[in-house]
């Protein structure tokens, strides 16, 4: 695909591909309100369109099940310098094509002419719609790989963090046959953590059957699947027998009361996931769950999540950094933060079978992020 096709817009903004050949490329694409000036002009120009991510296996969840994952791919431009970010939409979270392309369609980035005014860039991208945290993250990834890149230097040195306090990231093993199962453990090798999802009917025997093969350290993520209070306690008690490190979203996310008692007597942390999204959240849980999973896609992007893994461990919080599934883009970008973090989840690239970057470093069961500026990723050769 050349960079032609890339510029879709939703809306007015929504051109032909005929007449989209005819307009100087670097121009087009942009939301429809925006000037139409050259990458030179000193202006953010914002290009995007649709790809849907396509899963190497089926997802199987507490509540859903799914193969594929949309996602909508960002290029943000400044004096023809590009960053590349973007939106995953898992249903779950209520965004989708539609409305992330609507909502980056109706941006006008073009006023800013410094891109090195976050917070006032991405205060206005906030201001313009409530929720939409996919898509504002979209733009938010992009700039920090624009900036980064004219900075000539990758956001975790720009932060001052280092790469040797990178912990291993977990794997999910999702639910299936027993013979997916021993499948999806036997491509795990590489991984030193795995992660289970639970809440759904055999979860027990999932477990049974990983510890059969492996006795690596397991993260559960029950997505709120178990049913009570009490039930989720004997899981936690049943779960620390069989090296589990901790355990995510146990309860439905409105049972804050649930899981606070959970919280005082669980012999596993507590942390919280579907019931936790942005900034001021985390001082609404801090009695309630051990600590929280900080994403890219939930957090409307690094911006806010650096300040959120700070916050959370100032109030003596552990901090998870998780993912949806995604491009190595948006795995690059989480991996920055990741030296700030006690758990890492970002296995969300090795789950699907379309990636469109390079670069991202996998050793010993460490997703590194490349000493490359920006987010250290650049697009693979055929996949523009
Ligand atoms: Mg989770």
């Amino acid at each position: 695909m050349n960079r032609r096709n890339f510029l879709k817009t939703s809306g007015a903004g929504l051109l032909a591909t005929s007449s989209l050949m005819s307009i100087p490329m670097l121009g087009c694409g942009e939301a429809p309100n925006v000037n139409r000036k050259t990458a030179h002009s000193g202006h953010l120009i914002l290009r995007f369109k649709p790809y849907e991510l396509k899963l190497k296996h089926s997802f199987n969840l507490a509540k859903s099940s799914r193969t594929t994952t949309p996602d909508v791919q960002v290029e943000l431009e400044y004096d023809g310098i590009i960053g590349y970010g973007e939106a995953s939409m898992p249903p779950y979270l209520g965004e989708s094509v539609e409305s992330v392309t609507k909502f980056l369609g109706s941006l006008d980035l073009a006023q800013f002419t410094d891109p090195f005014r976050i917070d006032d860039i991405l205060s206005y991208v906030d201001g313009v719609a409530p929720a939409n945290r996919a898509a504002k993250a979209s733009v938010d990834i992009a700039l920090h790989d624009l900036l980064g890149k004219i900075m000539g230097q990758p956001w975790y040195k720009i932060w001052g963090l280092s790469p040797e306090k990178i912990h291993p990231t977990s794997y999910t093993i999702s639910n299936g046959t027993p013979e997916e199962v021993q499948e999806k453990i036997k491509e795990s090798e590489r991984f030193r953590v795995l992660k289970v999802k639970m809440g759904v009917p055999g979860d027990k025997e999932l477990v049974e059957t990983i510890r059969k093969a492996t006795d690596r350290p397991l993260c559960v993520d029950a997505n709120q699947g178990w049913k009570s209070k009490e039930e989720a306690l004997e899981m936690c008690h049943w779960l620390a027998e069989r090296n589990c490190i901790f355990v995510e979203q146990p309860l439905d996310k409105e049972w804050l009361d649930e899981t606070a008692w959970l919280k005082e007597r669980s012999p596993l942390p507590i942390i919280a996931d579907e019931a936790f999204q942005r900034l001021p959240d985390i001082l609404r849980f801090k009695d309630v769950y051990d600590g929280i999973n900080i994403k890219l896609m939930k957090s409307t992007g690094l911006h806010e999540a650096y300040k959120m893994a700070i916050l959370a461990r100032g109030l003596g919080m552990k901090v998870m950094l998780g993912c949806m599934t995604e491009t190595s883009c948006g795995i690059a970008a989480a991996a920055q933060l990741s030296p700030m973090v006690d758990w890492t989840d970002l296995d969300g690239n090795a789950l699907i079978a379309n990636d469109r970057f390079e670069g991202l470093i996998f050793e010993d069961g460490k997703v590194i992020p490349a000493d490359k500026p920006g987010l250290g990723v650049s697009l693979i050769k055929g996949m523009e």
